[in-house]
C-alpha cells in the first residue's frame, strides 16, 4: 500500500493529536480576521480555553450569511495583496461568495487533491482530462493543480464541446477524467453518435462529483465509459475538490481529517446527531492561512458511516451527498429530496439520462410533476406501452416519496442541459 503523504495513514489518535495542535494555529490565525476578532469577542469566547476537537462546541457557528456579510475581505487574516488568488462559489443558491488562498494554502490544496486522485491509482504515467469548467469554479484550477501536482500530462479541456472532449480522449489515449455526473452522461449521447466505443477509448479512472448523485448514476457512467468512477466531494469555502473522496472500495469518502475537523449536526437545534445519524456537515479548516473558517455550516446533508474501511485508513467515511438542507422540497407539508426522486427513476430501465422535478401550484394545490426522458428503444409510438411505463414509474414513485407525482414521458435529451451542475428542481409555484 504506498502513501501519497504521511498524514495518509495517521492512525486515530495520531489525527487527534494533529487536529489539537492545528486547531489551536487556526484559532489563533482566525482571531486576526477583522470577521473572527469581533464574533469571537461577541461570543466571550476564550481561545486559551480551546485545547481540541472535543471543545470545539463551544464555538459558533460559521454560515454562508457570515460569508457574505463579511464580503469581499474581512475574513482575512493578512491583507489582501499577501494572497495569491481568490476563487468563487458557482452560486448554485444565492449569490457568490469568495475565497482567498495563500501560497500555502494552494500549495496543501495541490497536494489535498493529489493525494484523493493517488488513492485510487492515478500515476504520473496517466494522461489527465479535466472536463469541468475553469474560471473562478474550483472544480478547474483545483483539480488541474492535483493532477500537474502528481505528475500527469494535464489537459485543461474545460466545460462544453461534447465533439472536441471526445477528440482529445481518443487522440491523446486520456485515462483519467474529471466529469460532472450529469454532463458524463450529456457527453455519452455524443459518444455513441459518434462511435467512441470504450476500446477506442483508453479510460480507467473518472473523478466525478460537484453534484449530489445516486449510486445508479455511478454505475451508469461506469458501464457506458468502461472506468471506475469515484465520487469527489468539496466546496469552495473548504478550498474546492479535495476534502471527501472515495478510496478504492468505493463504498463512503474519506475525509481528509488533517486538514477538515468534520462534525454532523441537526440542522434544527445545532446539536451534534447521535453516531451514524444524518444531518448537515460542518467543517473547521485545520491548514488554511488565508481564511479559516471556523464551524463552517456547508448544509450538505450527509452522515458518518460506522466501521472502519478495508483499506485501513482512519480518516471517517462520509456517506453519499443526500442534498443540501435547503433543496429539501416540502410538497403538501411532505419533505422530498430531488435524490429520491432520482433513486427511483435510475432503477427503472427504460429511463435516459436526464429528468426534471418541476412543482406548480393549482389553486391552492400544489403538485409535483416529474418530466423523464426515455431512451431511444423504449420510446415507441405504441400508447398503450407509454402509458403503462408512466404508471410503472408513478406507483414507484409514490412509495418512495408518499406523493402522486405527474409523470411526463419525453425523448432521449429532450430536456434542458447545463455543462455545470445539473438543475434538478424547476419551482413554479411562486411565479
Ligand atoms: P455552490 O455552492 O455555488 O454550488 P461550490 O462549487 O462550492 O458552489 O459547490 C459545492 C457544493 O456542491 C457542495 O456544498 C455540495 O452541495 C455540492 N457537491 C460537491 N461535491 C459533491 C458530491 N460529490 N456529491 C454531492 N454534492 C456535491
Ligand atoms: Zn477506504
Amino acid at each position: 500500500m504506498t502513501a501519497y503523504c504521511s498524514e495518509e495513514y495517521l492512525s486515530r489518535d495520531g489525527l487527534r493529536q494533529l487536529q489539537s495542535i492545528r486547531l489551536r494555529t487556526t484559532l489563533a490565525r482566525a482571531a486576526r480576521s477583522p470577521f473572527y476578532s469581533q464574533r469571537f469577542a461577541e461570543c466571550g469566547i476564550d481561545l486559551n480555553a480551546i485545547t481540541g476537537p472535543d471543545d470545539i462546541t463551544r464555538l459558533p457557528f460559521t454560515t454562508k450569511d457570515d460569508l457574505r456579510s463579511a464580503y469581499p475581505d474581512r475574513m482575512l487574516t493578512r491583507p489582501a495583496s499577501d494572497m495569491l488568488r481568490l476563487h468563487a462559489s458557482s452560486g448554485t443558491t444565492g449569490s457568490a461568495t469568495v475565497i482567498y488562498y495563500t501560497r500555502n494554502d494552494v500549495d496543501s490544496w495541490a497536494d489535498l487533491m493529489a493525494r484523493c486522485m493517488h488513492m485510487v491509482g492515478v500515476r504520473p504515467e496517466d494522461t489527465f482530462q479535466n472536463m469541468s469548467g475553469y474560471g473562478l469554479f474550483t472544480g478547474g484550477l483545483g483539480i488541474h493543480y492535483g493532477a500537474e501536482r502528481l505528475g500527469c500530462l494535464t489537459i485543461p479541456a474545460g466545460a462544453g464541446n461534447s465533439k472536441r472532449q471526445l477528440k482529445l480522449l481518443e487522440d491523446f489515449q486520456v485515462s483519467v477524467i474529471h466529469i460532472i455526473p450529469s454532463y458524463a452522461l450529456h457527453l455519452s449521447a455524443t459518444k455513441e453518435e459518434l462511435g467512441y466505443t470504450p476500446e477506442r477509448l483508453n479510460l480507467r479512472i473518472a473523478l466525478i462529483g460537484a453534484e449530489p448523485h445516486t449510486e445508479a448514476i455511478r454505475q451508469r457512467i461506469e458501464d457506458v465509459y468502461g472506468l471506475k468512477a469515484y465520487n469527489s466531494y468539496g466546496l469552495s469555502e473548504m478550498n474546492g475538490p479535495g476534502v471527501a473522496f472515495e478510496c478504492v472500495h468505493q463504498n463512503g469518502m474519506h475525509i481528509w481529517e488533517d486538514a477538515y475537523l468534520p462534525e454532523i449536526i441537526d440542522p434544527e437545534t445545532g446539536e451534534h446527531v447521535a453516531e451514524g445519524e444524518t444531518g448537515e456537515l460542518v467543517i473547521t479548516t485545520l491548514c488554511r492561512e488565508g481564511m479559516p473558517l471556523i464551524r463552517y455550516r456547508t448544509r450538505d446533508l450527509t452522515r458518518f458511516l460506522p466501521g472502519q474501511c478495508p483499506c485501513t485508513r482512519a480518516h471517517r467515511r462520509l456517506d453519499r451527498i443526500m442534498g443540501r438542507s435547503d433543496d429539501m422540497i416540502i410538497l403538501k407539508g411532505v419533505n422530498i429530496y430531488p435524490m429520491q426522486v432520482e433513486k427511483v427513476l435510475m432503477s427503472i430501465p427504460e429511463v435516459g439520462q436526464n429528468y426534471l422535478i418541476v412543482l406548480e401550484r393549482e389553486g391552492y394545490l400544489d403538485q409535483m410533476r416529474v418530466k423523464v426522458e426515455v431512451k431511444e428503444e423504449f420510446f415507441v409510438e405504441d400508447m398503450r406501452v407509454l402509458k403503462a411505463l408512466q404508471a410503472r414509474i408513478s406507483s414507484r414513485l409514490r412509495d418512495e416519496i408518499l406523493i402522486t407525482a405527474r409523470v411526463d414521458l419525453v425523448e432521449n435529451n429532450s430536456l434542458p442541459k447545463s455543462e455545470g451542475k445539473a438543475q434538478r428542481v424547476l419551482d413554479l409555484r411562486n411565479g
